[in-house]
């Protein structure tokens, strides 16, 4: 079996962030998985929701919004706006996203703050959601960061890193990190979050009108559980140097674009 862009089973796709690419943002990163591209971004409002207040819950909230931007697919994509309603799958992913996030904050350290996180996909080549839980947990990282040197946290409230990647069963080999091609075809797919210390925090599987052995399952949670730790070095990195990194210029953004 060869892969259609000829990668090994268990390798990633080439994967990078360019941090700071939305100013205005508290934390933001432009995330890369190969072609898919998503731009995430983490907003702290200064605020909670109102089912928070009215039952004094303690602490702050996060929540998130995902969408794909109408040239992010080869075929233009509506704008969930213009159609008058969220689609489901968006609606799915975002409270994914959402789940996966508060997993590994302790937002009674947030204070009486939401945070937004806002994921973008830029270009979409399989993979949208895992990348963008990756890069959401970077914007958030950054955000955090952002909200201590200003001194208005007093701890830092993200408890571990989290990220996601896709596996799945094509042409009958587990494989890892699906392009769209892959995608397309797998009979299984598989998306797998886990924590910097490699704890499970959601598993979404399914043989799309296929079966899948135990064998398969653990064959695609051990080839997830080796790239997620890669991702997390990848993203500790990112975060490090966006406390560095001036807004990213747009030499730099053309320069990701080429890789
Ligand atoms: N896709 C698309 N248009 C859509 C939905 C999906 O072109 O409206 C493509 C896109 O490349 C996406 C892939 O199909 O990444 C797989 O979609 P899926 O719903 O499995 O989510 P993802 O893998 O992006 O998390």
């Amino acid at each position: 079996m060869t892969r259609p862009d000829g990668r090994p089973n268990d390798q990633l796709r080439p994967i990078s962030f360019i941090p700071n690419v939305a100013p205005y943002a508290t934390g933001s990163v432009l995330v890369s998985f190969g072609d898919t591209r998503v731009i995430c971004s983490a907003t702290i409002e200064d605020d909670v929701p109102r089912w928070m207040r009215a039952q004094r819950v303690e602490g702050g909230w996060l929540t998130a919004e995902y969408s794909m931007l109408p040239y992010s697919t080869l075929e233009r994509k509506p704008r969930d706006i213009s159609r008058g309603k969220l689609d489901g799958r968006s609606s799915e992913i975002q409270r994914l996203i959402g789940r996966a996030l508060r997993a590994c904050v302790d937002l009674k350290k947030v204070g009486q703050r939401t945070i937004w996180i806002d994921c973008d996909v830029l270009q979409a080549d399989g993979g949208t959601r895992t990348a963008s839980i990756t890069g959401g947990c970077v914007a958030m990282a950054i955000a955090f960061n952002q909200l201590m040197a200003a001194g208005k946290l007093k701890q830092f409230p993200l408890k571990k890193l989290v990220a996601a990647v896709s596996a799945g069963v094509y042409q009958g080999v587990p494989i890892l990190d699906l392009n769209y091609p892959e995608d397309r075809d797998a009979a299984v797919d598989f998306n797998v979050v886990m924590t910097e210390a490699s704890e499970f925090v959601e598993i979404q599987g399914s043989g799309e009108e296929a079966v899948f052995s135990s064998e398969e399952m653990t064959a695609m949670l051990e080839l997830s559980r080796k790239g997620i730790s890669d991702i997390i070095s990848l993203q500790k990195a990112a975060i490090l140097t966006a406390d560095r990194a001036a807004p990213a210029d747009l030499a730099s953004l053309a320069a990701a674009f080429r890789k």
